[in-house]
Order: C-alpha cells, then structure tokens, then sequence
C-alpha cells in the first residue's frame, strides 16, 4: 500500500498529522495499511491468502461480522484474521506486527492469560479529526519499549504475530486486526454505577465500549476511493439497522464524531433535547439527528423508534432489537448499550 502514493490524500491528513508526513516522508493516500506484511487482499482472489478461517471452514470465517457460532447461534468477530506469512523452525509464526496508521499507543496487555486476545496492543489515532482505534491481538511479544502514550508511525513495529489468548492452531496462526470507536469517554463511570460488583481492568478501553467496524471494507474502500477515501463517509454509509431517540442533548459521541451529526433547522430555532440515532447492526450510531423537546415528545430516557428488517436479518448476530408479536424492542443488550451512549 505504501508504494501508490498520491498527493491528494494527504488533505485528510493534513491538519492532524503534519509532524508524521515531515518525519516519514510517506505520502501515501492511505489512511489505515495493513499490520503485517500480508497484503495478499488487494490480489485478485486473495482472501484466501489474506484471512486465516477456523478448522474446517472458508476464509469468510475469518473476515469480520456474524462469521462464527455458539451455542447461542451467529456470533460476530469483530475484526480480521491476517494469515501468518513467516514461521520459525518450530513452526511458530515469526511476522513482525506493525501500527497500521500514526498515533499512539493507548492500552498494552501483556499479561497473555488474562484476555482471549491473549498479548495485544491498541492505538489510537485521529482520522479526520474522529478518535479512532486499532487493536492487534495474540501476539507473542509486545515491543518491550512501548508503554501507554508511546508516539507510533504507521508501519513502526508493535510486535510479534503469536497464538496468545485462545487455541490457534499453528496452521491458523494470525494477528486479530481491529478497527474501532469508542462509544462512551466515561465507561469506567458508567460500568461502576452499573456493574458495582464486577472488576474492569481495561478501563475505557473495555470490550463493550470498543465496537468494530469492518478493516477489509475499510481497506478495499481505500483501494478503490484512493485519496477520495473518507472514514467519515466510511461510517456514515453504513446501513442503519434501527433508530432510537434519546433524551441527552449533550452526547458525547456527537462531540467526537461531529461529521456524524445530520443538520435540523427547527432545533436551530427552539434549541436541542435529545438526538435521533441510527445505529449499524454492531450498535455504532453512525447517523446522529439533533432533536427539539417537542420531537422527543414526553420522552423520559430512550425510545425504539424503528428497525429496518432487512439489515436485522442480514446480521443475525447484532441481537440489538427483537420483535415480540409485531413490536419490536430492546433486547437488554440493546437497552445497555443505548444507555452507554447517552450516558
Ligand atoms: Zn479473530
């Protein structure tokens, strides 16, 4: 990805990331490359090649979305899983792990037993002006100088590819490659008041507030927009499963993702009470509507507003609404996650 570079990309960049561009020289259009030097998707039917499947199944199963069951039925996967490359004598894998755009480090798990991403790294980046994240996960190392604040280029080294956290065969090794929001800055606010009773070593940085999107779409959309590409447009392009209203005038995910926010006239005039979001099957709110007191009618906290049907069924895994007769509603997944986001 590094060798089609295009000038034009770098608007994007520009007003976040100067320092990067003078201190790398890269100018590629790219936004986010790839962590490893597996580049393999950009071939014509390369995902083979590119994605790691479980036992017995087809490299879908290692792509993102509702690709993997339980004993609860389709259950998603929330990132990619980039093939190994490069193995030692043993057969273990050897590919260096690399930050897939400039930020900077935010968590490090270096306790390898202590989540099913085994050792793993994320980092933060600004695209667009928007905080976002990338998580790298089953490492074998992590690079012992980096700690929490660590200043990263894309393309610096991370760590090392491994089979941490769960059972990977050597045959299936792989890094978990993630891209993600963070839903709410004061998590650890919400889950104490929540959860009293339950221990949250990740802090903000927990499973339930970080949500993905998909890193092939991303990457193929970048191919494809070249220095056109847009994550904003990215986000706002994806199906909303359903709507919801809530009652918190002053959302946090609209003061960070602004580009978000659809523009009302009539809350110009009579003032903001709530928002309108349309969330994706994953529960990111990828479209924000500001809304006046009397749009949210006599609302108390939130309300299911609609759900397009089509996008539930072709996400069986999101388990966000339910329907019950022929009402829909919240699932409790459903009802805590909104509740986080206007918290
Ligand atoms: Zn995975």
């Amino acid at each position: 990805m590094s060798g089609r570079g295009s000038l034009g990309g770098i608007r994007w960049w520009f007003p976040v990331v100067t320092g990067c561009l003078v201190a790398t020289g890269a100018l590629a259009g790219d936004v986010f490359r790839f962590p490893t030097a597996n580049h393999a998707l950009f071939e014509p039917n390369g995902d083979a090649a590119f994605l790691a499947p479980t036992p017995g199944r087809t490299w879908e199963s290692g792509s993102f979305g509702c690709v993997r069951t339980d004993k609860g039925g389709p259950r998603l996967h929330e990132g990619l899983d980039i093939k190994s490359l490069t193995k030692d004598g043993r057969g273990e894998p050897t590919d260096p792990v690399l930050a897939s755009a400039p930020g900077t480090v935010a968590y490090l798990n270096r306790r390898s037993g202590a989540s099913n991403y085994g050792n793993y790294a994320l980092v933060r980046h600004y695209v667009e002006r928007m905080e976002v994240y990338t998580l790298y996960a089953h490492l074998s190392t992590v690079q012992p100088q980096l700690v929490p604040g660590t200043r990263v280029e894309a393309g610096d080294r991370l760590g090392t590819m491994g089979r941490t956290g769960q059972p990977i065969g050597k045959e299936r090794a792989h890094v978990h490659f993630e891209i993600n929001v963070i839903l709410n800055d004061r998590f650890t606010e919400w889950f104490r008041r929540h959860y009293p009773n339950e221990r949250n070593d990740h802090g903000n940085f927990h499973g339930r507030n970080l949500l993905g999107i998909d890193p092939r779409a991303v990457l193929l959309e970048q191919r494809a927009r070249g220095a056109e590409f847009s994550l904003a447009r990215f986000l706002a392009s994806q199906p909303v499963m359903a709507r919801v209203l809530v009652k918190n005038p002053r959302l946090r995910f609209a003061t960070r993702y602004p580009q978000l926010v659809r523009p009302n006239p009539r809350v110009d005039r009579e003032g903001i009470a709530g928002y309108e979001l349309g969330v994706n099957f994953n529960g990111i709110p990828v479209e924000m509507i500001p809304r006046t007191a009397a749009e949210l009618g006599g609302l108390t906290t939130h309300r299911l507003l609609s759900v397009n049907e089509a996008e539930w069924r072709s996400h069986p895994c999101g388990r966000l609404v339910v329907r019950r007769g022929q009402a829909w509603t919240l699932t409790g997944k459903g009802d805590e996650l909104i509740d986080l986001i206007a918290f």
